[in-house]
């Protein structure tokens, strides 16, 4: 069982809805806490609604004080007071594998987090996280190679700069643990805009991290798992496709 955190998209196609397909699709059972709602369709952001962190707080207490969470997934937070909440209660909770899957912008390009955010992330959220999965945009935003090695240093266990966004043929991720870093070769890029793929990659390895995988196995599964969804993609409105997660 996983704990997913995260936001509301109503088209399913991210946010929580993308992460409870990712799970169940994996065999993993989803507990689910809501961090915000959005109004938004396929293709546009059209308002977030960040929910009061006391209630954040209060839904992920509720599971973790009666469910035995093998892994915990971060996706959309909003608000810096909800990554602080957050912070407080997972540092009570090493024993549980973190992946922090920091969204800042909607693929539509609308804000989903409030700039001081940025600082949570970077002074508690990232340090207490066994792995970060920024895209490109938000690896940049939030400080980029410098910040990431040094968050490498006081605590994050490895970072996984997502390649999808980019242009080249092919899609590749950088990885950085241990003091170094590499490229992942994750195949030939896929033709067409997709949404939903950051949010199934995170919940994936969390959901490997907690059957007892190593993060390279994790990390393989999971890009299998976004391989395998892409291959059979739907377009369920009128903005980019989603990955098809059963
Ligand atoms: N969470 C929510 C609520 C979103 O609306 C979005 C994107 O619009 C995301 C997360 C991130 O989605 P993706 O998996 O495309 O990075």
């Amino acid at each position: 069982m996983i704990l997913v955190i995260g936001g509301l998209d109503p088209s399913g196609g991210a946010g929580l809805v993308a992460d409870v397909q990712a799970a169940t699709a994996l065999g993993v059972h989803p507990a689910s806490v809501a961090t915000l709602v959005t109004v938004q369709d396929t293709g546009k952001l059209v308002r977030v609604e960040p929910l009061a962190a006391e209630l954040v707080l209060a839904q992920a207490q509720a599971v973790l004080s009666d469910m035995a969470v093998r892994a915990i997934k971060l996706g959309a937070l909003g608000t810096a007071a909800t990554g602080r909440e957050l912070a407080q209660l997972l540092r009570t909770r090493p024993d549980i594998p973190l992946v922090t899957d920091p969204v800042l912008v909607a693929t539509s390009g609308g804000a989903l987090a409030e700039e001081p955010l940025r600082a949570v992330y970077r002074d508690e959220l990232f340090p207490l996280s066994d792995v970060a999965t920024p895209n490109s945009t938000e690896f940049a935003a939030l400080g980029g190679e410098t910040v990431f090695a040094d968050l490498l240093r006081r605590g994050l266990g490895s970072c996984i700069v997502t390649g999808g966004e980019g242009s080249g043929p092919r899609v590749r991720h950088l990885v950085m643990r241990d003091g170094q870093s590499r490229n992942f070769d994750a195949g030939a890029r896929l033709a067409g805009r997709f949404r939903g793929t950051g949010c199934s990659f995170a919940t994936a390895i969390a959901a490997g991290l907690a059957r007892g995988d190593s993060l390279e196995t994790a990390l393989a599964a999971a890009e299998a798992f976004v391989r395998r969804t892409l291959a059979q993609a739907i377009a369920p409105g009128r903005g980019p496709a989603v990955p098809g997660r059963w």
